[in-house]
């Protein structure tokens, strides 16, 4: 084969139109966790699968997880936290 593959070649597909179960929630961060890097940015649609609907909410559900402080927004960010709180 001439070609290879970026990513692992299995198939996409959106993880909350599969499992209707799965809470897309912004008290859920072990779940949204999924969706973004390490350091605290959204992975976009085309990596996840995620479908366009449920990317927007998810993208909400983030965004709003971030200002309750339950998901980090950058490394650089909680480690100033860390240095703060133990002041
Ligand atoms: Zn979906």
């Amino acid at each position: 084969m001439a070609f290879r593959k970026k990513f692992t070649p299995r198939k996409k597909f959106c993880r909350f139109c599969a499992d209707k179960e799965l809470p897309m929630d912004y008290k859920r961060p072990d779940i949204l966790r999924d969706f973004v890097t390490e350091r605290g940015k959204i992975i976009a649609r085309r990596i996840t699968g995620t479908c366009a609907k449920h990317q927007r909410r998810l993208t909400n559900e983030i965004k709003r997880s971030r200002q309750m402080a339950l998901l980090f927004y950058t490394t650089v960010h909680s480690t100033d936290v860390k240095k703060r709180s133990s002041i």
